[in-house]
């Protein structure tokens, strides 16, 4: 049985990412009109928001809006769209 080490894990490197790509934003970057559907853990410093184009009727671009108004199928937890309406307190 082979063992879990951390540091042989493959981890792409996205150091500097598109605009369009998703968190690609941060609270300081994040505009009105930027998708602010939260990507990672907000008590990290690699926490950032998807930032792409965001959709006319919502905060979030497209495709996050669609995960978001779908009815949540895991029980017993917060989900993203939980996460991001806690978020917009202040953003
Ligand atoms: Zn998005």
């Amino acid at each position: 049985m082979r063992r879990a080490d951390p540091a042989a894990q493959p981890q792409p490197l996205r150091a500097v990412v598109a605009r369009e790509e998703p968190g690609s934003a941060t609270v300081l970057t994040l505009g009105a009109h930027m998708c602010k559907w939260p990507i990672g853990d907000p008590a990290t410093d690699g926490f950032t928001f998807c930032g792409r184009q965001a959709g006319e009727e919502g905060p979030y671009c497209v495709e996050h809006a669609r995960i978001a108004y779908q009815p949540q199928q895991k029980k017993g937890r917060s989900g993203p769209s939980e996460l991001a309406r806690s978020l917009r307190r202040y953003i």
